[in-house]
């Protein structure tokens, strides 16, 4: 259970007291998440090598497709035009994308360099 509250509050994987993001980012200002470099806790660096992000854009695509699902079978209980909940489905993706960034990447270095993993 902790693994998953570390997650959600994007603690480090190896200490669960750093925090990995400096900002969340707001996507109506345009603004992306930016990560630590290293844990200010425990040193530990969380990009372990260049491109080692590329697979969190899967665990992103998985996210992003779970929220739609569930947002879809939501409003189809409420709205009778498919488009209409199409056009809802983009506005939500938008909407969540800097949460499903930070999400998946915090996702991504919790499975490959959790707390039980030893690199
Ligand atoms: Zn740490």
């Amino acid at each position: 259970m902790s693994t998953l509250v570390d997650i959600l509050t994007e603690k480090c994987p190896k200490c669960g007291k750093g925090h990995v993001f400096s900002e969340k980012g707001n996507i109506f200002l345009f603004r992306l998440p930016k990560m630590h470099s290293n844990c200010s806790h425990c040193n530990h660096r969380f990009e372990k090598e260049p491109g080692y992000f590329f697979g969190s854009m899967f665990v992103s695509y998985a996210v992003a497709v779970a929220e739609m699902v569930v947002f879809f079978l939501i409003a189809n209980q409420f709205v009778d035009s498919y488009l209409t909940i199409v056009v809802l489905i983009g506005i939500l993706s938008v909407v969540l994308s800097t949460f499903n960034f930070r999400l998946s990447r915090m996702l991504w270095i919790y499975l490959l360099d959790g707390k039980n993993k030893q690199l």
